[in-house]
């Protein structure tokens, strides 16, 4: 997520002001003024993972929301490398008021995950009971999905790389839920996101009504009979919302009535249409969100036992010993299985990973899998770094410790799992993967950045 800029905004383009100025009526002026003030920051905290920071103010509307009086630089912060906390957008964070209105899915879809603030929101809700998969086309993006789905630590997760139309004609009427938070125009991103503003024009916003609709069929063919979608966008203009209605009616979906407090500041559409957060009104940016149905009754999915593979699993002593896990040999990687698999998990197109991501084996020695370090309760050796050595590990170095007498050590702080370490002879390697590392420059020692 871009830092918000203290410098002052472009100006609003000129077409967006005249056609809002139209929409909104009385409201325009209030709101295009708000639109010209600072970004609200905020962060979303991992509801098992705590670190100390100062009391911070709450998000009405998610239990774990806080705003930030002042943005820290996360990335000096090992606490946000740790998955303690994702930096998301408060007004976004209405989906956990909106997910309380619906049942618990077996098998829930995000169809547009990346970077992955609402599947970790979805996982959280979930409390690893069902799956979620998390499918993001574009390659980087999804590379940056799965590096966040695993900080978050969850066993439940698997994520695919696939066109919508890809994964609709493998596994139709899968899911229970299916979450579209659909590319948009981003107008509800204008106070944080400089480009948004900068590559705005009416051509950009129908031809994202126009993906937008595109991708929908799919979509909804994706969805169980008695299934739920939720539609949401970060922009504020009809044609990329409720503009879609007809569209979805005619694909028998049917629109469900959300309530949210009135003290939160959204504002209701008629007809069961959604929401929209709108700058000034609400703390936070722009969010649009709707829930509709599908027609029918719902069909119970057959579930299955993960295969169990015929090799022995070299990593099952770093697995928390209170659950019964079965591990399998799967694209050349173990993973461990926590709950039984959907029957049609093996014809999901462009599968990454599933369950927790342990390891590979290779020419006789086990590699552990970051994502192992993420997990609660993961009972490998420990070595806890303190505030001089913890940034150095982040940066890649490799600084000396006691020697211990096993192959791979997990380094934390303040009890929260970073990444690993490998012992070799006197001294340790940095096993911390090279994308994650810090690349900037660091204070001697670390600074409390929420005091
Ligand atoms: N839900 C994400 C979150 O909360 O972090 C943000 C999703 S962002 C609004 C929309 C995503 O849709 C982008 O990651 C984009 O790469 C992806 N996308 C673009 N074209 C797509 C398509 N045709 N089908 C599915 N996803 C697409």
């Amino acid at each position: 997520m871009k830092p918000s800029s203290s410098a002052r905004p472009e100006p609003l383009p000129a077409d967006f002001i005249e056609v809002c100025t139209t929409a909104w009526g009385a409201e325009a002026e209030q709101r295009l003024h708000a639109l010209n003030q600072p970004a609200v920051s905020s962060i979303r905290l991992h509801p098992q993972k705590r670190f100390s920071h100062s009391t911070l103010e709450k998000v009405p509307w998610h239990p774990e929301g806080r705003y930030l009086a002042q943005r820290p630089v996360f990335t000096l912060d090992p606490a946000f490398h740790a998955g303690a906390y994702y930096v998301q957008e408060a007004s976004s964070m209405v989906l956990w008021e909106v997910i309380n209105q619906l049942p618990k899915p077996k098998f829930a879809i995000d169809l547009a995950a990346a970077p992955g603030g609402k599947s970790t929101l979805l996982l959280d809700w979930m409390q690893e009971k069902g799956w979620l998969l998390a499918n993001e086309p574009i390659p980087n993006r999804a590379l940056a999905l799965q590096d966040n789905l695993k900080k978050w630590g969850y066993s439940n997760s698997m994520q695919s790389r696939v066109y919508p139309e890809q994964l609709a004609k493998a596994i139709p009427e899968s899911a229970d839920l299916l979450l579209l938070d659909a590319p948009c125009s981003g107008e509800g991103m204008f106070r944080k996101d400089a480009f948004a503003r900068q590559q705005w024009s009416f051509h950009l916003r129908t031809q994202c009504a126009k993906t937008q609709s595109s991708i929908l069929p799919d979509a909804v063919k994706l969805i169980k009979p008695g299934g739920h979608l939720i539609y949401s966008t970060c922009t504020f203009n009809e044609h990329e919302n409720h503009g879609h209605a007809d569209l979805l009616f005619s694909l028998g979906m049917r629109p469900v009535q959300l309530s949210l407090s009135e003290d939160f500041g959204f504002k209701q559409l008629t007809n069961s249409m959604g929401w929209i957060a709108y700058p000034g009104e609400v703390r936070g940016e722009g969010f649009y969100v709707a829930a509709w149905k599908k027609e029918g009754t719902c069909i119970e999915e057959e579930m299955e036992v993960a295969p169990k593979s015929a090799n022995s699993c070299p990593f099952s002593a770093y697995l928390p010993e209170n659950v019964q896990w079965n591990c399998m040999e799967w694209n050349s990687a173990w993973y461990a299985i926590r709950q039984p698999l959907p029957s049609f998990w093996s014809r999901i197109p462009g599968l990454q990973f599933l369950g927790i991501c342990l390891g590979k084996s290779e020419k006789g020695r086990s590699i552990p899998d970051s994502h192992l370090a993420f997990i609660s309760g993961c009972p490998a050796p420990r070595l806890s770094l303190d505030e001089f050595q913890v940034l150095p590990y982040l940066k890649g170095l490799a600084p000396y410790f006691k020697p211990q007498n096993e192959p791979w050590i997990l380094a934390e702080f303040n009890g929260l799992g970073l990444g690993w370490l490998k012992t070799a002879g006197n001294r340790f390697n940095n096993a911390y993967p090279q994308p994650w590392r810090i690349r900037m420059d660091i204070p001697a020692k670390l600074s409390n950045p929420w005091f």
